[in-house]
Order: C-alpha cells, then structure tokens, then sequence
C-alpha cells in the first residue's frame, strides 16, 4: 500500500471542491474512509472515520483569503 500523500503542506486550492476530489482519490487508492468533522466557508476538518485515527486534513482561509492546507497528517494508526 502506497503511503504517500497526494497533498503537500502549505497547499493552496483554488476552491473547496478541488480538496475534496484529491481527499476521494486518496481514499480509494489507500482504501479508507474519511468523515467530515468541521464544514464551513473559512475551514474543513478531515479525519478518518476510525475513532482515535491520526490522520487528519485540515484547511482553512489564509490572510489573503486563499484555502490553504494548515494540518496534514497522512499516516493512519488504523490500518499501521
Ligand atoms: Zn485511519
């Protein structure tokens, strides 16, 4: 099983949507599921649907109001 994160720290999207789609991949690829803890026009909160799981997106507006990926913890203590 392929590891690597799809996203890098610090990324900037251009809309939520876009985040999103490249979280769906990563989870097909890698075989988990993700649940939305968080959701509104300034943040999402992304973590795996296993409770106590370290993996975790977060992303929220930068001071130039940009959608910038802030916490990206892409190892999953379920699954080692
Ligand atoms: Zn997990």
């Amino acid at each position: 099983m392929n590891s690597v994160s799809p996203l890098e720290p610090r990324e900037i999207f251009q809309d939520w949507v876009t985040l999103r789609i490249k979280i769906e991949k990563w989870q097909i690829r890698d075989d988990f599921a993700f649940t939305v803890r968080v959701k509104d026009n300034n943040r999402v909160d992304y973590i795996c649907r296993i409770n106590g799981c370290d993996w975790r997106v977060f992303a929220s507006r930068n001071q130039q109001s940009e959608i910038q990926l802030k916490i990206l913890h892409e190892r999953h203590s379920c699954i080692g």
